[in-house]
């Protein structure tokens, strides 16, 4: 099956002709699809249709955009089953992962069409006779590049609120997922999104996405994916083009001394072993109470054991495969750099061959003890099913191996000690505190962001409601004197 861009709106192939293949991480066999290899001249197209078809959108007003917006919820609530078994198919996670992030996506859809509707300026006390008021608009052309590891509820969390707030949007999924951008924008049209007003850019990132950074006319542009490339993205713009970058994690659960281990062992298995460890919130360090330490490894080792890995697609699988085979080489290389600094793998690893999982990406859930305090294991996102356990000897040594890595996104506690956990909680520099629960998991209408290289915006302006400020323009008028 061949794909094509959106721009204009027509499905057009690249402008260069070129295109580029998608397979099943779970089965290199199985051709996904042909999708358009894009560039620069595509990009430069976008920018021109959908600066033209913005303003129009915007002078609708709040209930024709929320109406939009609604009606796509609906049409992804009565496709979960298709979309669903399409993103295992394409990025490999479970198939009750999958519908997970689909429905997630229709109610992330809901909740900005609210915001859409609650839209407001405000108004400031001046001396009698005058008032200062602010007057919101779109921002206008917003760009939107996304990793493939939700490439529904990432791009949805970023395209909902854009077009809420009135703007245009020039889509860029990862290249890893292209088929999830597609369905994302069917759906968006089937709703009655005007044609101009989004476009679709397949390709790579150092082409497409490279062009969307140095190409005219984008207004704001908003990332999620790695430290690296954001970076690039953030040294590549001008000071014309508001920036908001979400990027990874080293995220850790700490478990203290009153904690149940049992609870412990299920909640790490979730933030750890859950969508394959490729959640930028999911768990890769546990820093244990050291009398916990032996029993907690334990209990961990046994937990991973009992994971079934395989097809998403199949009865009875629990965790499914890496998504790319990038992914795969960057875990051989942590379990090497493990066994050269004296860790001590429990259990995982890389899986016996077999026939069911001998053409896909897959990891067995590892878990690595005895790790020495400097090791990258404790430090670099490794992005996968991989998790180091630390003792730690009090609450402030937890804290400062916790944040003894450069990003700042989540951390967990399992303790029922609320001055410890509040203790963390004050001081830890991440941007998602957890208690009793696992590190990946945040609400829709929360802050959501992180410290240092998470993200170079507050929680605030990330998450919930808030992230309208990001994609409006607010002026303060006075009015009188
Ligand atoms: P990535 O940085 O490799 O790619 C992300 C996107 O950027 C892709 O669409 C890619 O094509 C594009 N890109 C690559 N080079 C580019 C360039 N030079 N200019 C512009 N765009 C470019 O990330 P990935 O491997 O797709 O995703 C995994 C990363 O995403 C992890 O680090 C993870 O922690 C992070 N992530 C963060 C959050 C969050 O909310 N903080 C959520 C999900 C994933």
């Amino acid at each position: 099956m061949s794909y094509m861009n959106f721009i204009g709106g027509d499905w057009v192939p690249a402008s260069s002709g070129a295109t580029f293949e998608n397979r099943n991480p779970a089965d290199q066999g199985d051709l996904i699809g042909l999708f358009p290899d894009g560039g620069e001249a595509d990009v430069a197209a976008a920018v021109e249709t959908v600066s033209n078809a913005w303003p129009a959108w915007a002078a609708k007003g709040p209930e024709a955009r929320a109406d939009v917006l609604y009606k796509a919820a609906d049409i992804i609530s009565s496709r979960i089953d298709s979309i669903a078994a399409e993103l295992t198919r394409e990025e490999g996670k479970t198939l009750t992962e999958a519908r997970n992030e689909t429905s997630r996506i229709a109610a992330n859809f809901r909740f900005y069409a609210g915001e859409a509707l609650r839209l407001k300026g405000e108004s400031f006390p001046m001396p009698e006779g005058q008032i200062a008021l602010t007057l919101r608009s779109p921002v206008g052309v917003v760009a939107v590049i996304t990793p493939w590891n939700f490439p529904l509820s990432m791009a949805a969390r970023k395209i909902a609120p854009a077009l809420a707030a009135g703007n245009g949007v020039i889509f860029k999924p990862s290249e890893m997922t292209p088929l999830m951008g597609q369905r994302l924008v069917e759906v968006l049209l089937d709703a009655g999104l005007p044609k101009g007003l989004i476009a679709l850019i397949h390709g790579r990132g150092p082409t497409v996405g490279k062009a969307i950074t140095s190409t005219p006319g984008i207004d704001a542009l908003t990332f999620t994916g790695s430290y690296a490339v954001g970076m690039q993205i953030a040294q590549a713009l001008t000071t014309d083009t508001r920036c908001q970058l979400e990027m990874g994690g080293k995220n850790a659960t700490i478990v203290l001394q009153d904690a149940d281990l049992d609870r412990a062992a299920a909640i790490i298995q979730r933030g750890a072993f859950g969508l394959t460890g490729q959640a930028c919130t999911g768990t890769s360090r546990v820093l244990v109470a050291r009398k916990h330490y032996d029993a907690l490894i334990e209990k961990l080792t046994g937990v991973a054991e009992g994971i079934t890995i395989g097809a998403g697609t199949r009865e009875g699988v629990n965790m499914g495969p890496l998504a790319t085979e990038a992914q795969l080489d960057k875990v051989k290389a942590y379990l090497g750099i493990a066994t050269q600094e004296g860790g001590r793998i429990t259990t995982g690893g890389l899986p016996e061959t077999s026939a069911d999982l001998s053409n896909g990406f897959f990891v067995r859930p590892t878990v690595i003890a005895d790790v020495p305090t400097d090791s990258r294991l404790l430090r670099d996102e490794i992005f996968a099913p991989v998790v180091a356990v630390r003792a730690i000897e009090d609450v402030e040594e937890a804290i400062e191996i916790a944040d003894d890595t450069e990003y700042g996104l989540a951390v967990s506690v399992v303790s029922n000690d609320m001055s410890s956990v509040l203790k963390i909680a004050q001081k830890t520099q991440h941007g998602v505190v957890k208690v009793n629960s696992p590190t990946t998991g945040v609400a829709l209408n929360a802050p959501f962001g992180g410290f240092k290289h998470s993200s170079n915006q507050s929680a605030k302006e990330q998450g919930g409601a808030n992230v309208m400020d990001f994609y409006s323009r607010i002026k303060a008028v006075y009015l009188g004197g």
